[in-house]
């Protein structure tokens, strides 16, 4: 069977050598298989043809049935693009083709009737379609379209050669029937009739070519399943191999430091989110297990303190404890506030990061291997090798999503005789759905209380135009003592233009809040280390009372007097970054403001960035939002350490499935963690054939 699926795509009726170079080039398709689990995306009802007139550029798809009545180039060289008028009978569409327009040009026909299907886009203020899939109208596409049709993702290159939606889903009509007979299980009776599952092969079969809503609902079903459920299978099995390899330090006392630290020196009560997380970490560090556990809390959850107790505990079982921070400034952070709340207690701390002196490195080095220092704070550069600790007994990591897995191995080679316990803190929350399939392998305990008394963050959106009313506001704070902080975009893409945005944002500010009265910072990216940490410093000192800066402060300094954030192009940023920049006020005693500014002119998705933002402080509730928003392939790729790389399943809509495709795993691996009965057998060679796939890199050449 497996030899059908590995069939080369050339070998398809209707592909040959040039189509098949350009599938595989175009969309990773080399094999039978490829093209097998290429899915629609979407189905549409084709026997619906919306008016010209009707149309809008908030529908997803339209299709529209009309006339070419004009056709014409336009532009010169690379300029060049081809502008057909379609027309119906309520009005006319134009269409554009800015690739391949001398192709089209050739092929399209005035006074020809056509069905055209896309996305229409509104351009100044003028709709028009650009890149269409167009085919003339004729007997046969009118018979039978169906009102079930797929529509597949393709590309302008293969549009040219014939392989667009309607091209790829006439290659599935000739691949599809011929799976019958042909495809094996890969899931076990049992669960096949535990979650009522459709075969494989009727799954593949109705989710290219639905033979009605109820099929096509029951093969999405089916094989999001099926794609979910063998991913936390081998997640759960890393985890199982892990626990089987490495065996952790038993830390069973619960000692006079801790103790003493609870008794006397915790300068709050822990709220109840901390209380459990704080048990959740004792049992696993109190048993035999080596602790792999993902701590999520929201910025201001109190995390650290966390952090801290569970590093007493390790030292109450004679071993050494670390911190990692992504930044110096974090670090030097960590290491101010611990040594506070231990101030009055008997444990050595020390700091290490990059601008630690040769010297005193050196005496460091010699005071970890000996044991005298009982907690290392640091940045990466606690991971060279030359850092050497005595008995290393757990790790905190924290702002996971700037640390690698690879970095995180590192770190076992720190320990002799055992694996440190090791506790990776995130500061961005991430939905239930996307931890479980990014952090699969870890256990996963949540902070989700606040410390009480905190009052929330006051969000507010306001216009460009209102600037002066902002304005006003900055300067009613400033009077009762406040800081403020005003924010930037600066991306990659448009770096000139922010930045010239932001140093037009600078003067006008320095006009309206002149000086000696007023003083104000400027940090951004551009400039050098010294002078960035010279400007913060005079803001942290409370000498500046204006902090203008770009997203380099997202991850930076904690002003407890700074409480309003002014936010700049706030439609310019994503949700979770608004979030974290948000988080940098709201940390001292005052009620604190957050104020959106935006121009008139938002898209539906900023929108609904920005009311997400003013409705709610909950920073579970707005990854929930930015995941659905972005989709977990633009979560998980740009923030986070893995990507998540999913067929079918979507993280925002599937989470019933995941939970039932995890459940159904962990019963599996309990009762036969090797996967050796054989009612599992199609499983384990299932994933066998998975881990396989995913390893042969030759196949991209
Ligand atoms: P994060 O989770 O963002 O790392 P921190 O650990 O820095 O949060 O805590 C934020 C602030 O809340 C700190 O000033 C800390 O002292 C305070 N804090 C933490 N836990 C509590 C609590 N249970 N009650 C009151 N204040 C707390
Ligand atoms: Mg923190």
């Amino acid at each position: 069977m497996s030899q059908f699926l590995e069939t080369k795509i050339e070998f398809l009726k209707g592909v040959g050598p040039i189509k098949g170079e350009l599938l595989k080039k175009e969309l990773n398709i080399f094999t039978f298989g490829d093209l097998l689990s290429f899915y629609p995306f979407r189905y549409v009802d084709r026997t619906k043809f919306q008016k010209v007139k009707e149309v809008n550029a908030e529908m997803p798809y339209v299709q529209l049935r009309g006339k070419i009545k004009h056709i014409e180039m336009v532009g010169k060289m690379r300029a060049q693009r081809l502008i057909v008028h379609l027309m119906d009978d309520s009005g006319i569409m134009e269409l554009v083709w800015f690739q391949g327009a001398k192709w089209w040009l050739q092929k399209l026909k005035l006074g020809q009737e056509y069905i055209v299907f896309g996305r229409i886009t509104d351009f100044h203020g003028k709709l028009n379609m650009a890149h269409p899939e167009i085919e003339e109208v004729s007997e046969e596409n009118t018979k039978l379209a169906s009102s079930m049709q797929p529509v597949y993702s393709s590309t302008e290159k293969l549009k040219t050669k014939g392989l667009d939606s309607k091209g790829i889903e006439r290659l599935q009509k000739t691949l599809v029937p011929q799976i019958k007979g042909k495809l094996e299980e890969t899931l076990s009776q049992k669960i096949i009739s535990q979650y009522k599952l459709i075969s494989r092969e009727e799954a593949q079969l109705n989710i290219h070519l639905p033979k009605s809503p109820e099929l096509l609902s029951r093969a999405e079903f089916r094989l999001k399943f099926e794609e979910l459920f063998f991913i936390q299978l081998k997640l759960l099995k890393l985890k199982l191999i892990r626990q089987k390899n490495y065996k952790g330090f038993v830390f069973p006392k619960v000692g006079e430091l801790f103790n003493d630290f609870y008794n006397k020196h915790l300068p709050f009560p822990l709220t109840g989110a901390q209380k459990r997380v704080l048990k959740e970490i004792r049992t696993d560090i109190g048993s035999s297990k080596q602790m792999n556990r993902l701590l999520q809390g929201d910025v201001g959850s109190g995390k650290t303190i966390v952090a801290l107790m569970t590093m007493l505990l390790a030292l109450d079982n004679g071993f050494q404890a670390c911190i990692i921070a992504p930044t110096e400034i974090l670090a030097n952070q960590h290491f101010e506030s611990i040594s506070q709340l231990l101030a009055n207690m008997n444990v050595n701390a020390a700091l290490l990061t990059g601008s630690s002196k040769t010297a005193y490195r050196k005496k460091l080095h010699e005071k970890l291997e000996s044991g005298e220092i009982n907690i290392l704070i640091g940045t990466h550069a606690l991971l060279e090798d030359k850092v050497v600790f005595k008995n290393l007994g757990i790790t905190v990591i924290d702002e996971q999503h700037k640390f690698g897995v690879a970095q995180r191995a590192q770190l076992w080679k720190k320990s002799k005789g055992g694996v440190p316990h090791v506790l990776v803190m995130t500061a961005t929350p991430i939905p239930r759905t996307l931890a479980m399939t990014l952090y699969g392998d870890l256990d996963i305990s949540v902070i989700d209380e606040m410390p009480p008394g905190r009052k929330p963050i006051a969000t507010h959106h306001r216009f460009d135009s209102q600037r002066l009313r902002v304005f006003g506001f900055m300067k009613e704070q400033i009077k009762l003592g406040r800081q403020i902080y005003v924010v930037y975009p600066l991306i990659e893409e448009s770096k000139k233009l922010d930045l010239k945005n932001l140093m037009d944002g600078y003067e006008s500010i320095s006009r309206a809040f002149p000086m000696p009265e007023y003083q104000i910072s400027i940090v951004h990216g551009q400039m050098k280390a010294v002078d960035k940490d010279f400007e913060m410093q005079r803001f942290v000192k409370k000498q500046t009372q204006i902090m203008v800066a770009t997203t380099v402060i997202e991850v930076g300094v904690n002003v407890p007097n700074a409480s309003v954030m002014v936010i700049e192009n706030a439609e310019r940023f994503g949700l979770s970054q608004l979030h974290q920049l948000r988080g940098r006020v709201g940390r001292g005693a005052d009620q604190s403001f957050c104020l959106l500014l935006t121009s008139y002119k938002l898209s539906q998705d900023a929108k609904i960035r920005i009311d997400t933002m003013c409705r709610t402080n909950d920073g579970f509730e707005i990854a929930e939002v930015d995941l659905r928003l972005r989709g977990h392939g633009d979560l998980s790729g740009t923030q986070q350490s893995g990507v998540v790389d999913l067929k079918l399943a979507d993280l925002a809509k599937d989470q019933q499935i995941l939970l039932a495709a995890r459940n159904c795993a962990v019963d599996i691996l309990d009762k036969d963690p090797e996967l050796s009965n054989i009612e599992n057998i199609l499983i384990k060679d299932q994933l066998n054939f998975l881990n396989k796939v995913k390893t042969n890199w030759s196949r991209i050449s």
